[in-house]
């Protein structure tokens, strides 16, 4: 394992934000991982792990070691009845496991398809998506701490999974190295007693349009695919980060007085007895949408995304979120949160 000093983190964050970090090293296994935590310990600083970037924010260089979490393997550890049990490295593309679950007929994912990012990050924010969340096809995972170098395992209820939330983001934050996921998934070919989620936005239009008349994993991740495709800059193209905000959930009362005014504000309930209120559509309505300023902007397609235009600093990304976060704060009196994690 090799510690490099002051390297760009551009290539590692989706956003393309060009800072520097003081020290940097890819771990491809759990030895490597140890041999970085001992030189960690030895020279102690600031420790930052990365999977694939897409979920955050550099507004500064970083003053410390970033671990690039490259572990691999994919295992089935366990099958029962018509649930299999398949145990991920964290440094596995998410999106390559969804499809090889598709492959292999094990379903549960296939909502999940086309989600950026690696699999030790996905317990990070209980990513979610059409429906589904990770909580709902979640096992178990392991984690290395870091003061003491000791592996943990967390079932689903360790982890505290809430709306984009975990016990690591918050608790125990910075505290945990994740270095593996174990999902429960349906095995089709045990068993095609399955139930689909395909309720939600334009999917059932989408298998429709695509003639889909007899349900399968297959043609529900590729109606989401295309759907993504059609809608959310491509980080290749231009950066970003995905959703920049939580879609804030607020009391039914609160809603009920906005709606008064707002006769057209779009709303979900929560099963907390909430609503939920689609941040992008707020921040549509500010008059952020498709707008540009300087090197940055709020996508035309969809608000909720700030992005890059090419050599945007990040402290520029973020003064634009304050903006947004101000006018919604004006119009609505709804905050709305970050979901990127801001460095
Ligand atoms: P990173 O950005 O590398 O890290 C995110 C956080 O997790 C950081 O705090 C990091 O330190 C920590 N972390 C990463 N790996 C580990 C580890 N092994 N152990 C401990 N901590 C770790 N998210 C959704 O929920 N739903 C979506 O539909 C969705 N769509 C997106 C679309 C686009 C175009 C983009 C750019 C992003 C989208 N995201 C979405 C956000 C993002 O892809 C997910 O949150 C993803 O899980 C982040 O994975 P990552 O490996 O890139 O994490
Ligand atoms: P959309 O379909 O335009 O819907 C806008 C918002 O309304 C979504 O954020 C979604 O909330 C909510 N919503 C829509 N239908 C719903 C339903 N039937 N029940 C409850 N809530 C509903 O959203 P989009 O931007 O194209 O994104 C589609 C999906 O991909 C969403 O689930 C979204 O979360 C996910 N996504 C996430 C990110 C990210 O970075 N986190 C980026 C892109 C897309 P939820 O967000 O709570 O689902």
């Amino acid at each position: 394992m090799n510690i490099q000093q002051n390297i760009s983190l551009k290539p590692f964050n989706t956003f393309g934000i060009d800072v520097a970090a003081n020290a940097f090293a890819e771990v491809f296994s759990k030895q490597e991982l140890q041999i970085a935590l001992q030189y960690f310990n030895q020279h102690p600083q600031a420790l930052l792990i990365i999977g694939g970037g897409s979920n955050m924010l550099f507004t500064q260089d970083f003053d410390g070691l970033v671990l690039k979490n490259s572990l691999r393997g994919i295992d089935i550890v366990k099958q029962d009845g018509d649930k299999v049990f398949i145990k991920v490295a964290a440094g596995e593309n998410w999106h390559q496991f969804v499809l090889w679950c598709i492959e292999k007929n094990f379903a549960g994912v296939e909502n999940l398809s086309l989600i950026p990012g690696c699999v030790g990050a996905t317990p990070m924010q209980n990513i979610g998506a059409y429906g589904v969340e990770l909580k709902d096809v979640f096992n178990e995972l392991e984690a290395i701490e870091i003061a003491t170098g000791i592996s943990r395992t967390f079932c689903n209820e360790d982890c505290h999974f809430g709306y984009r939330e975990s016990v690591f983001k918050k608790e125990f934050k910075d505290q945990f190295i994740i270095t593996s996921v174990t999902f429960k998934l349906h095995n089709l070919n045990v068993s095609e007693q399955y139930i689909y989620h395909i309720d939600y936005g334009d999917i059932k239009a989408e298998l429709a349009e695509n003639s889909v008349f007899e349900l399968n994993i297959k043609a529900v991740s590729d109606a989401v695919i295309k759907i993504r495709s059609s809608k959310l800059p491509d980080p290749k193209e231009l950066g970003n980060s995905g959703s920049f905000f939580k879609n804030p959930v607020i009391s039914k009362e609160q809603f009920a007085l906005l709606l008064q005014s707002n006769p057209l504000i779009p709303s979900y309930n929560t099963s907390e007895g909430k609503t939920k209120v689609p941040a992008g559509w707020l921040i549509e309505q500010c008059g952020w949408k498709g707008k540009r300023v300087g090197n940055t902007g709020a996508h035309a397609k969809q608000a909720l995304v700030l992005v890059n235009y090419g050599n945007a600093k990040g402290s520029e990304v973020k003064e634009l979120a304050a903006a947004i976060q101000q006018s919604v704060k004006e119009k609505f009196g709804i905050e709305i949160e970050a979901e990127v994690n801001i460095y």
